[in-house]
């Protein structure tokens, strides 16, 4: 048995190496950026710890029969799932390891937008002291309105959150019943109305082909003047030429972005050198906590996997 890490963005791999101890498997640490490095390094695994490196038809034909891939995180779009079916590999991902994490960074980036910080502080540091001068489309969160585009796990704590300062919450998931919806806080609509009545947008789909560029030019168009848009999911659910061109244009007054189309940020995106935006790196699950709880929860799913256990949180 052999159980292989692809790559990881966390330190120490102690909880995946116990795991793989435990079933007397052999365990190889990588950190595989290309397809190629991939495709070296999982040659024959059982159990495949996989961050970002690419899960494709290639690479998961070349994993021992039957193989299963543990994804670290929520998001599995960087695993081509139709070839896993088609090759018999078992694909699983972490779900709940850092719900609280992400509903507080999207909630920070929110609340920061919201409340002005960054123009406040680089007003005071270029030696201004105006408040009208320095800022507009300031609203009352008590008076605002957030828009979910997905109303899953994290919408819901972000909910829960933004709920707390008063603010009115609508979402948008064609797999949520409008009762269910109401039960946790929040008035189900229509995509286009949860688009145009919003003040704070904030998305959480995965990214599928259904959600790629589900905020576009014309959605961002149809957006609220000096409305803000958070993203915590993905960077492919956004057109990020038109929300430069919004962030410039001031139609859009404040950008939140954990995640973008190509990470790390290319020097060229024009989203470097547009307004009113916060950037982190991938970084909304992060925390001590969510760190190893995500490393601790993947490597009892790996365990069960070496077992011929049935998986926690099996994708196919
Ligand atoms: P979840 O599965 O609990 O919720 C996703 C929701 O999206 C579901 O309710 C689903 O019904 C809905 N949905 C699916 N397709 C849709 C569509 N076309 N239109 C509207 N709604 C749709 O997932 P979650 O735990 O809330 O995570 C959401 C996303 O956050 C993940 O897919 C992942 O990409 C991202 N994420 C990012 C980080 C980070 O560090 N930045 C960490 C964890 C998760």
């Amino acid at each position: 048995m052999r159980v292989v890490v692809t790559d990881q963005a966390f330190g120490g791999v102690d909880h995946e190496r116990a795991a793989a101890l435990a079933a007397h498997a052999e365990f190889a640490e990588h950190q595989c950026r290309s397809e190629d490095e991939t495709l070296v390094a999982v040659r024959d695994a059982n159990v495949v710890f996989n961050n970002f490196a690419p899960m494709n038809e290639r690479t998961m034909g070349a994993m021992a029969e039957g193989a299963t891939i543990i994804r670290y995180g929520v998001g599995v779009d960087n695993v081509d799932i139709d070839a896993a079916k088609r090759l018999g590999v078992h694909v699983c991902n972490v779900p709940d390891y850092g719900v609280e994490e992400v509903a507080d960074h999207a909630a920070a980036m929110a609340l920061t937008l919201a409340r002005k910080l960054g123009r406040y502080d680089a007003g005071i540091r270029a030696g201004e002291w105006k408040i009208g001068a320095m800022v507009d489309h300031v609203r009352s969160l008590s008076q605002t309105t957030v828009g979910l585009i997905g109303f899953g796990r994290i919408a819901r704590a972000f909910a829960d959150r933004m709920t707390g300062f008063g603010a009115e919450i609508i979402a948008y998931d064609p797999y949520v019943s409008a009762e269910d919806g109401k039960a946790a806080g929040a008035l189900m609509q229509p995509l286009d109305d949860v688009i145009a009545k919003a003040d704070i947008l904030s998305l959480h789909v995965p990214l599928t082909n259904e959600t790629r560029h589900m905020v576009g030019e014309a959605q961002l168009a149809r957006m609220r003047k000096g409305s803000i848009l958070i993203n915590v999911s993905r960077g492919g659910l956004v057109d990020e030429d038109a929300l430069a061109r919004a962030l410039e244009e001031g139609h859009i007054s404040g950008a939140g972005l954990d995640v973008f189309e190509i990470e790390p940020l290319p020097d060229s995106s024009p989203l470097r050198t547009a307004p009113n935006t916060i950037f982190t790196p991938h970084a909304a699950f992060f925390s001590e906590a969510s760190v190893d709880r995500l490393q601790r929860l993947a490597a009892e799913e790996g365990l069960r996997a070496l077992r011929g256990e049935p998986l926690r949180c099996a994708l196919t």
